[in-house]
């Protein structure tokens, strides 16, 4: 479904990404570890079209979406993406964080985005939030909250940028419960993640960055186990 090929980036002479190739097929989980600094970020960025490539391509369901003649927002409707910390917006309650996007970019009935938008909340356990606003709900719940708001959209492929490292600790358990229960429902989803325990329980490939290029790649067991690179050993001595 999402093909990155020989994706390249680069931010002045700082050159990120040196032909990255990554390919999802559909219903898959792909968790991207790595250094900090060895362009997961950049990488998820470049294939939600948040930032443009240098070269390379990338491929969603068959169309190459690099293309400058693409137009990137219709794109970037068919992807729901979830970063790091403080991504809803403040001055909206829980349920129009929700309806927003639905209702506004896909053009919805305000009746069936807030049907499907509670019937999400449920999923995640936050229904009797739906009035609340953000700053009323603890940095776990706001996750949950992004995510529900993703797959408002009813997205192709969900894109996870570190989605628990705000996180204290003891709220991370919860986020990635709920991920885990989108995973199980078929979601495509490709994550940045440092948990890697939970990569193991989740991604059906991992792919170790280094250097510009994903130096490994294959199921958990094998690259968090037993990795072939001594790179992708030294990296796992360092944060298991
Ligand atoms: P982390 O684990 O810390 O999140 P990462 O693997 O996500 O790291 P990136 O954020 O993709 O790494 O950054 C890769 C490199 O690209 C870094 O050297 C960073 O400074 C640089 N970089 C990223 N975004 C920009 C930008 N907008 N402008 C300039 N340099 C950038
Ligand atoms: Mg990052």
């Amino acid at each position: 479904m999402l093909d990155v090929r020989g994706v390249v980036k680069a931010f002045g002479s700082n050159v990120v990404l040196r032909g990255v190739d990554l390919s999802v097929e559909e219903h898959r989980v792909v968790a991207l570890i790595g250094g900090s600094g060895s362009g997961k970020s950049t990488m998820l960025r470049c294939a939600s079209l948040l930032e443009t490539v240098d070269d390379g391509q990338v491929l969603l369901d068959g169309e190459d979406v690099t293309d400058p003649r693409v137009d990137a927002d219709r794109v970037r409707r068919r992807m729901g993406v979830v970063f790091q910390a403080y991504n809803l917006f403040p001055h909206l309650s829980v349920l129009e964080n929700v309806t927003l996007a639905p209702t506004v970019v896909h053009g919805r009935s305000a009746a069936e985005a807030r049907e499907e938008a509670h019937a999400l909340l449920a999923r995640i356990g936050l229904a009797e939030k739906a009035t609340e606003y953000p700053d009323r709900l603890s940095g776990g719940q706001q996750q949950r909250v992004a995510i529900a708001r993703a797959l408002a959209v009813r997205p192709r492929l969900l894109l996870l940028d570190e989605i628990t490292s705000a996180l204290d600790p003891e709220l991370v358990g919860e986020v990635l419960r709920v991920v885990r229960e989108v995973a199980a429902g078929g979601m495509t989803i490709v994550m940045a993640t440092h948990e890697m325990g939970f990569a193991k329980q989740v991604a059906d490939t991992v792919c170790f960055l280094d250097g510009g290029v994903v130096l490994e790649h294959g199921p958990p067991a094998q690259v968090l186990g037993d990795p072939v690179q001594p790179r992708t050993r030294q990296f796992l001595a360092r944060v298991i």
